[in-house]
């Protein structure tokens, strides 16, 4: 309801910002500078989605790698909103109703991928980024044909009918893919893969030796090992993937758009595997810092971190453990276990087994973002359209209440005014 007010108000915006440049171009003076011919930035937007993550999961990560004084540098970016995650039939939305709406910017039902609830296929981001001519990624650490990734490419009622979520992601012209998944498809599939110019990448190695710009990567049979198993030669990161992703993506003049998706904190919370949970989120915000420090460099990136939905009712209840994890001169495997021993300190309570309905994070960072107040409610949809109006130019669509407050009234005195004139005239 929220986003058909704002679409409303959008229409609303548009025709009064149109009515408004009528009125006042004949009083500016049309800029003759360089200005007025420089080229139009490239916007690239990148995406993370964390399975299940609730606010709780977010400082579950801090409480490990921070301490309880720290932050993580996803919680103090540009913007913070919260997100409803309903879905269209369940007040508990599962991933794929949740990935759809945002993806699409439209409310399905539970196990819907790419439709709307009459199962009309829906246009979704990655669609859009296409039309502009920009190269699209997408990254799972669980299967790349998955609920969550498959909703930025496929079109089908169930989220397990595979064969036609493998079949449509094939065709589906995303440049760079990563993921789990190598045993869902035949070997006439793969050579179809190849044979439409993607480098298809079975471990880290390959993919540290890879330069290609389209990259099908297959890092597991089924979903990619967990962070506790990880072999850190043999399966790259969530950061890794991102990394790379980025270095391909952005060969492109016209920009890109990337989803992240980090799958297993929800496996973990539907376990109420705590330490688990706490390291799939800390490898998630490894790959968010990566990004941020792209986006740093690069005034025309936007870095969105929200989720698709909570995971487990977790509560942290008790911590006995306050100082930051050291960051330097330790390798991979002594962090690891200085993760396990540190998670082990904390104590938690879930109170579900599935998903919950409690409003998850959205981090915004990014000059796009600057104008919009902290703690706004919005919903999963929004998320789309704030994508699409940073992809079109448009202002943020968060803040066009405010906005439109100030260009409203004046034309709605105007109107008023002349009305009443009229009546008089009469
Ligand atoms: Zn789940």
């Amino acid at each position: 309801m929220f986003s058909n007010v704002l679409k409303k108000s959008k229409t609303i915006f548009v025709v009064l910002s149109f009515v408004s440049v009528l009125l006042i171009t004949p009083i500016l003076s049309i800029p003759t500078t360089a200005e007025s011919i420089s080229a139009e930035p490239v916007k690239n937007i990148i995406l993370f989605i964390g399975d299940g993550m609730g606010y709780e999961h977010v400082k579950l990560a801090q409480w490990v790698e921070m301490g309880i004084d720290g932050v993580i540098e996803a919680q103090n970016l540009t913007v913070t909103a919260n997100v409803t995650t309903y879905s269209a039939d369940n007040i508990v939305t599962d991933s794929a109703a949740a990935a759809t709406a945002i993806a699409s910017g439209t409310k399905t039902n539970n196990g819907y991928v790419g439709l709307d609830p009459d199962l009309n296929p829906l246009e979704n981001i990655v669609d859009i980024a296409k039309s502009f001519g920009k190269s699209t990624g997408l990254i799972s650490t669980v299967g790349v044909t998955h609920a969550t990734p498959a909703s930025f490419y496929a079109h089908v009622e169930n989220r397990y009918d595979y064969d036609i979520i493998e079949s449509q992601v094939i065709d589906s012209g995303v440049d760079v893919l990563m993921g789990g998944g190598s045993s869902y498809f035949t070997s006439g599939q793969i050579t179809t893969i190849e044979s439409n110019g993607y480098s298809v990448l079975y471990n880290r190695n390959e993919l540290v030796a890879d330069s290609s710009n389209k990259i099908f990567g297959l890092f597991a049979p089924g979903y990619m090992d967990l962070e506790i198993d990880r072999d850190y030669l043999q399966t790259p990161s969530i950061a890794e993937m991102t990394s790379k992703a980025i270095d391909a993506l952005d060969n492109d003049p016209d920009g890109f758009f990337l989803m992240i998706e980090a799958g297993q904190i929800d496996l973990e919370s539907h376990d109420w595997a705590l330490t688990n949970t706490a390291l799939e989120a800390i490898a998630f915000f490894e790959a968010v810092n990566y990004a941020l420090d792209y986006a740093k460099n690069d005034s025309d990136t936007i870095v969105i971190v929200t989720a698709d939905h909570e995971t487990g009712g977790l509560t942290l209840t008790g911590n006995t453990l306050n100082e930051t994890l050291p960051a330097e001169r330790i390798t991979e495997s002594e962090k690891r276990a200085l993760r396990i021993a540190r998670a082990s300190n904390i104590t938690a309570t879930w109170s579900d087994d599935y998903h919950t309905s409690v409003d998850i994070p959205f981090f915004g960072y990014g000059d796009f973002f600057s104008d919009m107040e902290n703690n706004t409610l919005i919903n999963n949809i929004d998320v789309f359209e704030i994508m699409t109006d940073y992809y079109n130019d448009f202002p943020l669509v968060i803040n066009e209440f405010t906005t439109i407050s100030v260009l409203v009234i004046l034309p709605i005195i105007t109107s008023i005014g002349l009305a009443i004139y009229k009546k008089k005239k009469k």
